[in-house]
């Protein structure tokens, strides 16, 4: 514990922590150790994990990477952070994130962007940010992140570690600030499949606070990575040939193809005729779920209240406009726009049935071959400020990670190479629904 605060201290111009636990933090070490000792020590015991601000923490702050609450204080913790303390885990601190998750940069942080371990001036991708740089360089074990469309596995790419995001539904979201409902899910960020697996296992099960967790049991992950035999996965033509594409990206997804084909598995080009449309379906979608969700920053319940108001109506208004950042208010106003009545039918209707084609479509895939390969992203890390002036730009390099939150299915991002800059790669894999087994063991023989 005490290396790890010291390396935080020293790695402090990477912005990842927006709060560490220095004194909690020792303490808590220290009773763990007794406990291993003692032979009690839980499966996480001695287990120094971060997690995003966005994860709820009793008596601890919880940002979401915003102004509007930059001084909240949580009255309860997550269920995610209740089992990982159960497992005596120790939390060290508040990781920095996009606000609201929103974004693919960390760009959009009220603290500040945070900077790519592997080159300072890149970006460390988003939204968990702060969540992949701090495994990426040694400021903790582990992470916990949260994953709308791509927010673990995106920058744990950027960052050359491995990010896993689980099937809706399999980890509860109580406690879980919320930005699109029907995608949020919490996954670990961690170096190895072994500890991912571990960590899912801990956090993963039913909660009586999450109407939508699964009752599913949870298999033991991490004591079934051994994997043997041989698999049928797909590949999307259409993500090869797609605009924007790296081409040492595509060059890996190529050669990683070529590797699992030399190896004996059956790997087979499956036609995916969605792919244009996976950006647009996801943020109308994700858009309006935000602005709903967000409607509960009004500067009267609890958060920022702004000090210029004087009746009502100026407490919203003001509250929420120095509160929330540039690209929080956009997408409020445009979730508010497609939700509006004379619009609904056109975006958000639709954008709900295309989401079901793409769900359907890539559910039929999954019914011929175990899983889907594909890059994580179009690019490696971009260089800090390079896409903030135009945000379709951004949203667009999400393409690749949207298709599996559209879906509601596992996916993983894992580190398998690095471009001629030295900068990580990741190459994804998409599981079925529930087929997290599978998932890593298959990840953790790739990687
Ligand atoms: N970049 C995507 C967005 O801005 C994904 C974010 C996320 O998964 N939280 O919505």
């Amino acid at each position: 514990a005490e290396e790890y605060l010291q390396r935080i201290e020293e790695l402090k111009h990477l912005n990842a922590f927006i709060e560490v636990f220095n004194d909690e933090v020792l303490q808590k070490a220290s009773e763990i150790q007794e406990k291993i000792l003692a032979g009690k020590g839980g499966k996480l015991a001695g287990l120094i994990i971060g997690i995003k601000d966005l994860i709820c923490y009793r008596q601890h702050g919880v940002s979401a990477g915003s102004r509007i609450l930059k001084d909240y204080v949580s009255v309860f913790s997550s269920t995610v952070v209740e089992r990982l303390l159960k497992e005596d885990a120790i939390i060290i601190g508040r990781l920095n994130c996009d606000e609201f998750a929103m974004g693919g940069s960390n760009e959009n942080s009220w603290f500040g962007p945070v900077k790519n371990h592997a080159d300072n001036t890149k970006v460390s991708g988003g939204s968990s940010g702060g969540s992949a740089v701090a495994v990426q360089a040694g400021l903790c074990m582990a992470a916990l992140g949260t994953d709308t469309g791509g927010s673990v596995r995106q920058p744990a790419s950027f960052c050359g570690v491995v990010g896993l995001k689980p099937t809706y539904g399999r980890v509860s979201r109580h406690g879980i600030v919320a930005y699109a409902s029907s995608f949020d899910q919490v996954g670990p960020l961690t170096h190895s499949v072994e500890d991912a697996a571990l960590i899912l296992e801990v956090i993963a099960g039913h909660d009586d606070y999450d109407s939508t967790s699964s009752t599913l049991p949870v298999p033991a992950y991490s004591k079934n990575l051994n994997f043997t035999g041989k698999k049928r996965i797909a590949y999307l033509p259409e993500t090869l040939q797609s605009e924007g594409l790296d081409p040492e990206v595509r060059a890996l997804t190529e050669a990683t193809i070529q590797k699992l084909k030399d190896e004996g598995h059956i790997v087979e080009p499956v036609s995916f005729p969605y792919l244009d449309y996976v950006v647009p379906t996801y943020y109308i979608i994700t858009m309006a779920e935000a602005s709903s969700n967000l409607a509960r920053y009004d500067g009267v319940h609890y958060g920022y209240r702004s000090p210029n108001a004087v009746d009502l109506e100026s407490t919203y208004k003001k509250s929420r406009s120095e509160g929330f950042g540039a690209e929080v208010k956009r997408r409020v106003m445009l979730g508010a726009f497609v939700l509006s009545a004379g619009h609904y039918d056109a975006f958000y209707g639709k954008a709900q049935r295309v989401r079901r084609l793409i769900r359907e479509k890539t559910e039929e895939i999954l019914n011929d071959y175990d899983f889907i390969i594909l890059p994580t992203s179009p690019g490696p890390a971009f260089g800090l400020g390079e896409k903030t002036d135009d945000p379709v730009v951004m949203y667009l390099a999400d393409i690749f990670t949207v298709q599996a939150s559209l879906a509601g299915i596992p996916a993983i991002s894992l580190p398998l190479g690095n471009n001629t800059q030295d900068l990580p790669l990741g190459i994804q894999l998409i599981g079925k629904r529930f087929g997290e087994p599978e998932l890593l063991a298959f990840s953790n023989y790739l990687i």
